[in-house]
């Protein structure tokens, strides 16, 4: 999915226990639950690959 801001992709990012998207442009971080009314199929399907996500 876009960045809100600049419209570059965001990627999947895992920090510990904690996994954020950043955006590849102006690396904005969102927390999953900022953005999980917009997450398209192919960024689900990335976060379905962590096995204990944290939505904080
Ligand atoms: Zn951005």
């Amino acid at each position: 999915m876009k960045c809100r801001k600049c419209g570059e992709p965001l990627q999947v990012q895992r920090r510990c226990r904690q996994v954020r998207l950043r955006c590849s442009g102006c690396e904005k971080e969102y927390q999953i639950h900022e953005v999980a009314a917009d997450l398209d199929p192919e960024t689900e399907a990335q976060l379905e690959r962590f096995t204990c996500i944290i939505y904080d």
